[in-house]
């Protein structure tokens, strides 16, 4: 087992001596900022000009600047706005202002890890990475405990660096439930490799696969997706709760049966080939230079992607079979608009 850092760990009162700036009130940026305050720490938010978040942020009692006002207030700067957009604000309107022995820092390592900014010698730069949304961070902390964390220290200019960290940590809540060590390469290398080979690529491609496989063979899709989406959620629940091993207690003797047969025939040497690979292109930075460079091209093939994804027959399917559902409180996403030129071609 890893070290794991409880509240007796961190001394909250050093983040209670320093001004911190919270950059982002998104989903992250909420549960940091208003923790923080509760904890007693003094708080700015950091919003550019015509944020939506900025009523929000002031609804809350907090003090909203410029991110560049807000950073050249701080002592420590808390990066929270999306991963693809830290660069360009980051140069802007943080990097002027960090002067020497302040604390940056982050909740995923990405631009960190990956090399898109210019970091001075003379600073501190550490994570703070909640393990839950933020509005989880938030909630958790408003019924007394907390939501586990991982820290990491990248540079310790100032001697101080983990301790002030594991203070921020605590001030958030995160060392009530346990906060563990680690850097930015596996912090970052662990999330997007979990993101593309199991959490987000692949329950999604599999359940597609499961789901067209039945309707392909002539199926009726409102039963395909019971069987490969909806029910998903029971088994992963047991999976949460107990393990694996748990799963297949409460499973039927047949589908544990299943389980063992057919799951080797699915995930193949093949598929733990690829995986190998996925993670080799995330190691050597093939993977980020090419969302990086994505993000820098307007993410045209990104925003294909999601139209396309978007419209998907199980998409269809389930958002009629949700609505018969009231009791699993459906959502319905905001579609996609084609770009303004495509639309443009299509009207006309
Ligand atoms: P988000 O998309 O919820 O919030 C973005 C916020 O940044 C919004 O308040 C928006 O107004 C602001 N913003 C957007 N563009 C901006 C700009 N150009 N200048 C100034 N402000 C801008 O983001 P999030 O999901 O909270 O992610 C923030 C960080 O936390 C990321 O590094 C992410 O990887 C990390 N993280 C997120 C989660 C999560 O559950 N969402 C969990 C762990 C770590
Ligand atoms: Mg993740």
């Amino acid at each position: 087992m890893p070290t794991i850092y409880h509240d007796n760990d961190a001394d909250l009162s050093l983040i209670q001596g320093k001004n911190v700036a919270i950059i982002g009130y998104g989903s992250q940026g909420h549960a940091h900022a208003l923790n923080l305050r509760d904890s007693g720490v003094r708080v700015r938010v950091g919003l550019h000009a015509g944020s939506k978040s900025r009523a929000k942020a002031e609804a809350a009692g907090l003090t909203v600047n410029s991110v560049a006002d807000a950073a050249k207030w701080a002592d420590a700067v808390m990066v929270l706005i999306p991963d693809p957009s830290q660069p360009a604000v980051y140069r802007a309107s943080i990097l002027p202002h960090l002067t020497a022995g302040k604390m940056l820092m982050f909740a995923h390592g990405f631009n960190v890890r990956y090399g898109t900014l210019e970091l001075p010698a003379n600073i501190d730069i550490t994570m703070v990475a909640p393990k839950g949304p933020g509005h989880r961070v938030r909630e958790i902390f408003t019924e007394g405990a907390g939501t586990p964390s991982l820290i990491a220290i990248q540079q310790d200019a100032t001697g101080n660096a983990k301790a002030l960290t594991l203070s921020y940590a605590k001030a958030i809540g995160s060392t009530r439930a346990g906060v563990i060590e680690t850097t930015f390469a596996e912090e970052t290398e662990t999330d997007l490799f979990g993101e593309q080979t199991v959490l987000c690529g692949g329950v999604s491609a599999l359940v597609k696969a499961g789901f067209e496989t039945l309707v392909e063979a002539g199926y009726q899709p409102e039963i395909a997706y019971f069987e490969c989406l909806h029910e998903l959620k029971l088994i992963v629940d047991l999976i949460y709760q107990g393990g694996l091993n748990y799963m297949r207690y409460s499973v039927s003797d047949t589908a544990e049966h299943g389980d063992y047969t057919g799951g080797p025939r699915i995930v193949t040497e093949e598929t733990r080939k690829t995986m190998r690979q996925i993670l080799k292109d995330i190691q050597d930075g093939t993977y980020a230079r090419r969302w990086i460079n994505e993000n820098e091209a307007g993410r045209p093939w990104f925003t294909k992607q999601r139209i396309q994804e978007q419209n998907q027959l199980v998409e269809q399917v389930g958002e009629r079979l949700r609505a018969m559902m009231p009791f699993l409180k459906p959502v319905t996403v905001q579609k996609e608009e084609p770009a303004p030129k495509e639309a443009k071609a299509r009207a006309s």
